[in-house]
């Protein structure tokens, strides 16, 4: 069996679901996982904003757009007021959740979790049954029950152990051979909802494709492949044909908004490739990731947002390091914080870190432990591999907004005001 993982931007209208159909047509066995339709879950997460600000006003007129919108794809692909009865079922249940219990803002985290999940639970509802209508017979799953994930609320890992014999179970007693289940969500083992970090959705794909022993997964994006930087910042941005997993890791997690850095893992584990294709163009063979692809040594350019510097120096002059470390990154831990680069000078440690609800908590509990904490926001992080002299300038930015500038031989790191 393959994996074929769609996200959100290419389900995001009717002619988006069509050519999701016309690329499975003729497949025999398949998993399909499948995002959130369009920026449904940017929406989901304004709905959780509107509860937990406790705007019921808000929360409703988001909700409604949601459907709106959802309803308005439905309507292109079947007939003007057709219902997708699943779908309808799943936006009468967030609005029931909503109204009948009270945010607590302890379990943040949790509730977030309840809400955005809606949005790969609709366009899955809706892709399976538009592919049913095709005569392309599938079974719908409830990823919920077939990923069981520690409870790290908005950002779980799934444990391959315990969801194996679930999904395996599942998939032999289903008479299709074409299963669609929803990317990024699963659940604790007591049942409660998680979700797997944003874009997480790759990361399911890889998951099921280890568990199901898949001879291979495909990412169709609206790009042609991965590309050496991002090219709605970098103009010239090119395709890279192979890549091996190292590089890939590395890349994802030097910020290439190409693929889940935790999508590698589960796959190399199998050693299944990883195809990343372009949605627009079937027969175009995209970039293929797997064990044996050479070593990149074509310049590539990441450029990570939305990051917080945290500077910590300690009150009494005595060394931030080794003996301290322990207590920063358990603290980093506790409050979720994903820390990205780290400099550090006798008194003084810099990190920086992805925007966090809790960076000011953290920060307060790090006082604590007798760290003076300061927050730079707005910050951005650049990541430069395999480039030279001029190249290399053109990417930097204006010196003034360089905080710390990191330099290996084939890599420069640079920590920059935005
Ligand atoms: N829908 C989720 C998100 O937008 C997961 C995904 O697209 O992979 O982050
Ligand atoms: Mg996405």
């Amino acid at each position: 069996m393959k994996v074929y993982k769609f996200g959100g931007a290419s389900v995001r209208n009717a002619d988006g679901v069509r050519n999701l159909h016309a690329i499975i047509e003729g497949e025999s066995e398949l998993f399909v996982v499948v995002s959130a339709m369009g920026k449904t879950t940017n929406a989901l997460e304004r709905v959780f904003e509107a509860v937990r600000n406790g705007d019921a006003e808000r929360c409703r007129c988001e909700i409604d757009e949601c459907r709106a919108y959802h309803q308005t794809i439905v309507s292109e692909l079947f007939s003007e007021g057709y219902r997708v009865k699943r779908a309808d079922e799943f936006f009468d249940d967030l609005c029931r959740y909503i109204s009948e219990n009270r945010y607590d803002e302890q379990r943040a985290e949790e509730w977030y979790d309840r809400i955005v999940a809606y949005g790969e639970l609709v366009s899955t509802s809706i892709v399976s049954e538009y592919l049913g209508s095709k005569g392309i017979a599938n079974c719908w799953l409830d990823m919920r029950e077939c990923f069981v994930t520690q409870p790290r609320h908005k950002d779980a890992d799934v444990s391959i152990a315990t969801s194996a014999p679930l999904l395996r179970q599942r998939i032999a007693a289903a008479d299709a051979r074409i299963f669609v289940g929803q990317g990024f969500i699963g659940s604790t083992p007591d049942g409660h909802t998680t979700t797997l970090g944003r874009e997480g959705s790759d990361y399911s794909a890889a998951v099921a494709a280890n568990i199901i022993d898949a001879e291979s997964m495909t990412v169709w994006k609206d790009v042609d492949g991965i590309l050496n930087a991002d090219p709605r910042i970098f103009r010239d941005a090119y395709k890279i044909d192979e890549l091996n997993y190292v590089d890939t890791i590395e890349l994802a997690y030097s910020g290439a908004q190409i693929i889940h850095p935790k999508t590698i893992k589960p796959l190399q584990n199998k050693n299944i490739p990883l195809h990343v294709r372009p949605f627009g163009d079937k027969t175009a063979r995209g970039t293929v990731i797997d064990g044996t692809a050479p070593t990149v040594c074509t310049p590539i350019i990441i450029l990570k947002r939305n990051q917080s510097l945290l500077t910590l120096r300690s009150r009494d002059l005595s060394f931030v390091l080794e003996e301290k470390f322990p207590v920063v990154f358990s603290t980093l831990e506790r409050f979720r914080i994903k820390c990205n680069l780290i400099h550090n000078t006798a008194i003084a440690l810099s990190l920086c870190v992805e925007e966090s609800w809790h960076l000011e908590q953290a920060a307060r509990a790090l006082q604590g432990e007798g760290f003076d904490t300061e927050i730079a926001d707005n910050i951005e992080l650049l990541t430069i591999h395999h480039c030279k002299g001029a190249d290399i300038d053109r990417y930097m930015g204006d010196a003034e907004n360089i905080l710390i500038s990191q330099t290996t031989p084939d890599t420069i790191r640079v920590v920059r005001l935005r």
